[in-house]
């Protein structure tokens, strides 16, 4: 029997969130983590056997019902929970009746989950119904993106083409495309259910001038995601710094044939 903190799983979303950090996507207390740990996967940690508290959330997880999430606590910062994970995250089970969690582990200084944890569990069970290995909910801040939320249209194609346009890996990596929803208040229900309804086609959804929810079956795989969605809108602003582009760039037809290549599905109707 050992102990939870040393875990792969703690261990794991430590260190991604203080890359995260390190990134400058997660500012003072902004992102959240939520990574859905199988039951059987817990058969061998001393410390998650017994409920430590029950703490009531503002969504109905009834269909989660038994489900564990190690996630991020409201209000912490991402650069501190490498230095201490058992205060800044929480092992929570979703209760039977689906309106609370049982918390398992971690949160021990009285912290409750992410303000976003609805549209977690939402993403979740959304991505669930499309991936049965889905484990992964991330949100963050990255800079370039929010920035060119400001001065691109938010138009799932378009911003998707110019993505796909700025690095040869953008098509590869989600070739479904970026989900855009309309700028809304966080920690809501109402955001949470827009945003669950764009992962039914994307694996990836941009909050303008706010940041981007990824999903994905591995810390890694959600991770991966995002820093190649921010990755294409940092050569987007780079080329604008440097005059903006001349006539080159990959052609649709160019996109076609590496999407022919890779074995990938390009979203229907955005390549000409
Ligand atoms: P939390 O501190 O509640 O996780 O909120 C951070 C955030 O980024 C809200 O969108
Ligand atoms: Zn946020």
């Amino acid at each position: 029997m050992t102990k939870f903190i040393n875990s792969p799983f703690v261990k794991e979303v430590s260190k991604i969130t203080f890359r995260l950090f390190a990134h400058g996507w997660d500012e003072r207390n902004g992102g959240n983590v939520s990574y859905r740990i199988m039951p059987e996967e817990l058969a061998d940690y001393e410390d998650v056997k017994k409920i430590k508290r029950n703490i009531p959330i503002a969504f109905d997880g009834k269909n989660l019902a038994g489900m564990y999430f190690l996630v991020t606590a409201t209000g912490r910062y991402f650069k501190n929970i490498i230095d201490f994970p058992e205060r800044d995250l929480g092992l929570v089970r979703i209760a039977e009746d689906g309106k609370s969690v049982d918390l398992m582990w971690g949160y021990n200084d009285g912290a409750k989950p992410t303000s976003e944890f609805p549209t977690h569990l939402m993403g979740h069970q959304e991505r669930l119904k499309h991936d049965p290995k889905q484990r992964v909910v991330m949100h963050c801040h990255p800079t370039n993106l929010i920035a060119m939320t400001f001065t691109q249209k938010l138009d799932e194609k378009e911003l998707t083409r110019i993505f796909w346009k700025m690095q040869t890996e953008s098509l590869v990596v989600f070739p479904e495309g970026v989900g855009i929803i309309p700028w809304m208040v966080p920690g809501t229900i109402d955001i949470g259910k827009a945003t669950a309804s764009k992962l039914a086609n994307y694996r990836s959804v941009i909050w303008p001038h706010h940041g981007i929810f990824g999903t994905g079956e591995t810390i890694d795989e959600a991770f991966g995601l995002i820093e190649t969605i921010e990755k294409a809108a940092q050569i987007w602003t780079i080329i604008q710094m440097q005059g903006g582009k001349i006539e080159q760039t990959i052609t649709d037809q160019g996109l076609k044939d590496l999407a022919d290549s890779f074995g990938v599905t390009p979203h229907e109707g955005y390549l000409n």
